[in-house]
């Protein structure tokens, strides 16, 4: 396994729900330890501080730790564990699933169960099954057996998946890579920029994206960042029924996005993603999102004065579900990509980005 790939698999593979990333923030901190100087904000973020050959611009990568999780709502007297969700399910996905539950004394697994189709009743079936529906089954007898395992209403809980290849075509398939990709892609460069780049890079792991994007807020207002590349994992839309306008496609390359409901990107900064990678042959799609938004939100609008940004994304199959896959050559893509912008934004061209956001 090269070290990208372990890298990969290590994120995908701890546990860190909105709220609850201490354990991602260890892989991201020890990634990135030997060549950056490391600051927290105050809710659990990281940032990591690569100084090139200028002290301006500062350019803040941002990549969120937290994944799509469950917490703990209360303990029934039966012996199962009812649920509500951190961050955005769609019901059916969790339905006899096997998940993690974190508690004081330890891990323990369980399944979330759900009532079988030969006790439903015709309208029990047709309806749309909600995450409040869910309970938690770990085997336990009681209530009491519960809590003497240590587990207690607040509980957090994420899937339990280890990240494996899938074969032939160079991808990966395992939990949380929205945005485990994302962290990965923003240590990886870290790790391989030149020594000169012309400013100051602030590589951010943020916290509670998928609780309303929290963490950007205390990570923006302490980097102060010029400009800002959030680096995503990004839902692809390259399934059977997709649709003819596929814009997410698995081995297409970093997504860039003009628009999703939480921001217009801004459009000289894609112009130069876009111009950047076709002289240098680099892959990347493009794409306007109905749905969907991301901590370029706040970083764009948080800033003083506001902030120049853009969304690369990892496309992201059965994002927000236990098993998602992603395709290495994107992430490689997307960190190539990521590194030559970086080369580029220096001080006037920076400057250009503030005065003139449009093409
Ligand atoms: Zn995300």
């Amino acid at each position: 396994m090269t070290s990208l790939e372990q890298l990969v698999f290590d994120l995908s593979n701890a546990f860190g729900p909105s709220g609850y990333e201490k354990e991602v923030r260890e892989v991201f901190q020890k990634a990135v330890a030997e060549r950056t100087e490391i600051s927290y904000d105050n809710l659990g973020g990281i940032m990591a501080f690569h100084k090139g050959s200028s002290e301006i611009p500062k350019v803040l990568l941002a990549a969120h730790l937290d994944e799509v999780g469950l917490m703990v709502r209360g303990i029934l007297p039966s012996g199962y564990l009812k649920v509500v969700p951190l961050g955005g399910w769609w019901a059916p996905a969790l339905v006899a699933q096997r998940v993690i539950i974190r508690s004081k004394k330890g891990d323990h697994y369980g399944v979330i169960g759900s009532k079988p189709p030969h006790y439903m009743s015709d309208e029990e079936r047709n309806r749309s099954l909600k995450p409040g529906d869910l309970y938690i089954d770990i085997g336990a007898r009681s209530g009491e057996e519960i809590s003497a395992l240590g587990i207690s209403i607040g509980d957090p809980i994420v899937p339990a998946v280890e990240a494996g290849f899938l074969s032939p075509a160079n991808f990966v398939v395992g939990k949380a890579f929205d945005d485990r990709s994302g962290c990965a892609a923003v240590i990886q460069v870290l790790k391989e920029i030149d020594a000169d780049h012309p400013n100051l890079v602030i590589g951010a792991g943020t916290v509670q994206e998928e609780n309303g994007m929290k963490g950007a807020h205390s990570v923006v207002a302490l980097a102060e960042p010029d400009v800002c590349l959030v680096l995503e994992g990004a839902p692809a839309d390259d399934f059977p029924d997709g649709g003819p306008l596929i814009q997410g496609k698995l081995g297409g390359g970093p997504q860039l996005r003009y628009l999703d409901p939480s921001m217009i990107a801004n459009r000289a900064l894609i112009e130069l993603a876009v111009q950047t990678a076709t002289e240098l042959g680099i892959p990347y799609q493009t794409a306007v999102r109905e749905g969907g938004g991301t901590d370029g939100g706040v970083i764009q609008t948080r800033g003083l004065g506001g902030v120049p940004t853009m969304v690369m994304g990892v496309p992201v199959r059965y994002a927000h579900s236990h098993q998602g896959i992603i395709s290495l050559d994107d992430l490689k893509a997307t960190i190539h990509l990521a590194k030559e912008l970086i080369n580029r934004l220096d001080q006037a061209t920076v400057a250009d980005l503030k005065r003139n956001p449009w093409m």
